[in-house]
């Protein structure tokens, strides 16, 4: 039977990365990946162009956590995304840094990313073997067996990160909340994270593909204001998505098994308060009433949304300016501020960016990664509790909590 001191299961971000670092402190090292590739997910990053991580300070790193947050503390400072860039900068792989501090490599390839990962193993002699779905952990003693292509295989350590369960075809199927589970770890709920959401409304089918930047987005459930923030916004035949959705869905959904009432209300024009929407619009009363109102609020929106909005104010389409009665302007005015729509789910997990859920932190040690239940087994990436909104904070978390349990299982 051959033998390594460490294996890790699943050669995505958190793997390569723990291998590579196990394999820098001279361990001998077997990755062992149920794809023919690494990273197959990483490919798909950042719309192909792979937002690997963000330029904020460590601390906005915790907070996008949220509640796990502070569990990833240790991780983050073992290796920052200050580290993270000098590691793909020193091997050639230059970056730059776009909106709101988010890192890309300049190929705009995230196969450039991979590549660096794929010589780097190679240069640390991590034995990499493809096409092996690891379905469970023997334990032997002191050690874990593992079956491959290549016979069973005894080993020290484990390192499991194998991912979410989103988009499956990637080679994330879930598979460590199994393996964990069966060895005694609480699995939490498993649920989407940066996903789109569905609404009642059909007219969204209207005019799906439009964006809308720079609008204000409330959710409201009951008469509690949950979440509003700024940015931009996209319809789809279902309902919504854009970055500003899929980075405030996570929250939502969580709500949405509570709350039978969540509504989204859209702020076309956040810049002004109702009160001055509607002086605004006595204004156009004045001074341009001989036009049609579709035309007046196709100067103000996307001429797509101009007739829904009439429709949904309940306003004939033709009517001209100077015909609205203080009621339309009312009715106009209070639409054009509180768009409303019904949230009523979101897509399937399947769909999601991340897996919220897994294995609990509380089973976790954060200074190293290893189980408290199982010694000798560790956990990095998306596999642990937890997620963040958009921004290459995720791929962090999996590059750091990846180097963090390598450097521990190679000095355990
Ligand atoms: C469309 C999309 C876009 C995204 N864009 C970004 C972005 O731009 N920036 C960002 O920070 N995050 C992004 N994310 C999230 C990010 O991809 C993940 O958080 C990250 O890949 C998690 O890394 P990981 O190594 O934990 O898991 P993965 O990258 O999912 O890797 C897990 C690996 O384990 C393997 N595996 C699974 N089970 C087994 C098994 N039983 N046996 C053997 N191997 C197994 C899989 O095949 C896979 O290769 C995006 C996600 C998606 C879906």
């Amino acid at each position: 039977m051959n033998s390594y001191d460490i294996a890790v299961i699943g050669a995505g971000a958190a793997g390569s990365v723990a291998a590579i670092r196990a394999g820098q402190l001279g361990k001998r090292v077997v990755l062992l990946e149920k794809n023919e590739l690494i990273g197959r997910k990483m490919l798909m990053t950042g719309r192909g162009r792979c937002n690997l991580t963000n330029s904020g300070k460590l601390d906005t790193f915790i907070e996008k956590f949220g509640r796990p947050g502070q569990f990833l503390r240790n991780a983050f400072y073992a290796f920052s995304n200050e580290d993270v860039m000098d590691f793909f900068k020193s091997r050639g792989l230059e970056l730059k840094s776009e909106r709101q501090g988010r890192v890309f490599p300049v190929t705009d390839n995230a196969r450039s990313v991979t590549q660096v990962l794929e010589k780097c193993l190679e240069e640390n002699k991590v034995d990499v073997i493809y096409k092996v779905h690891t379905k469970k952990l023997r334990r032997d003693g002191e050690e874990f067996i593992l079956d491959t292509p290549r016979g069973a295989i005894a080993v020290k350590k484990i390192i499991l990160a194998t991912g979410g369960a989103s988009y499956k075809d990637t080679g994330s199927a879930g598979d460590g909340f199994y393996i964990a589970q069966e060895l005694g770890h609480t699995i939490l709920p498993l649920a989407p994270g940066l996903v789109p959401l569905k609404t009642k409304e059909s007219w969204v089918k209207e005019v799906q593909g439009l964006t809308l930047k720079n609008v204000r987005l409330l959710f409201v459930a009951g008469k509690r204001k949950i979440r509003s923030d700024v940015g931009e916004l996209l319809f789809t035949h279902f309902g919504v998505s854009g970055p500003l959705i899929l980075d405030l869905s996570a929250d939502i959904v969580s709500l949405l098994s509570e709350e039978k009432d969540m509504r989204l209300l859209i702020d076309l024009k956040p810049g002004i308060d109702s009160g001055e929407m509607e002086d605004k619009l006595l204004r156009e009363v004045r001074e341009h009433g001989g036009r049609e109102i579709k035309t007046m609020l196709a100067g103000m929106l996307p001429l797509k949304l101009a007739p829904l909005i009439l429709r949904l104010a309940e306003i004939d389409l033709h009517k001209k300016v100077h015909q609205m009665n203080k009621d339309d302007r009312r009715k106009l005015a209070r639409i054009l501020k509180e768009l409303p729509l019904t949230v009523t789910g979101s897509l399937a997990l399947e769909e999601a960016m991340v897996t919220c859920g897994g294995v609990s932190i509380r089973e976790i040690n954060p200074r190293t990664m290893e189980s408290r239940i199982v010694p000798g087994l560790y956990f990095a990436g998306e596999v642990i509790e937890g997620g963040a909104p958009s921004g290459g904070y995720n791929l962090q978390q999996a590059f750091s909590t990846g180097y963090l349990a390598g450097e521990s299982a190679a000095n355990a």
